[in-house]
């Protein structure tokens, strides 16, 4: 897995095939707590916020593309 940088909600949503953060969110994590996590940072606002109080860390796999992270409240 390669370090790809720290992603923001909106990262989730252009990582998404169908723009769906949430669901992104979920699927990259590692912990069962994601669904709960995200659902305790995000509001349910039209638009994703600019910020968070998550510092999230995405990886990479240089040989099939999956994407995966992880997370702490840095
Ligand atoms: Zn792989």
């Amino acid at each position: 897995m390669a370090y790809i940088g720290t992603w923001l909600p909106r990262d989730f949503a252009a990582a998404s095939p169908v723009r769906d953060a949430r669901s992104q969110f979920i699927a990259m994590a590692r912990t069962n707590d994601a669904a709960r996590t995200w659902d305790t940072c995000v509001q349910e606002d039209v638009e994703l916020p600019d910020e968070w109080v998550i510092c999230y860390y995405a990886f990479r796999c240089l040989h099939c593309n999956t994407l995966a992270g992880n997370w702490d409240f840095g």
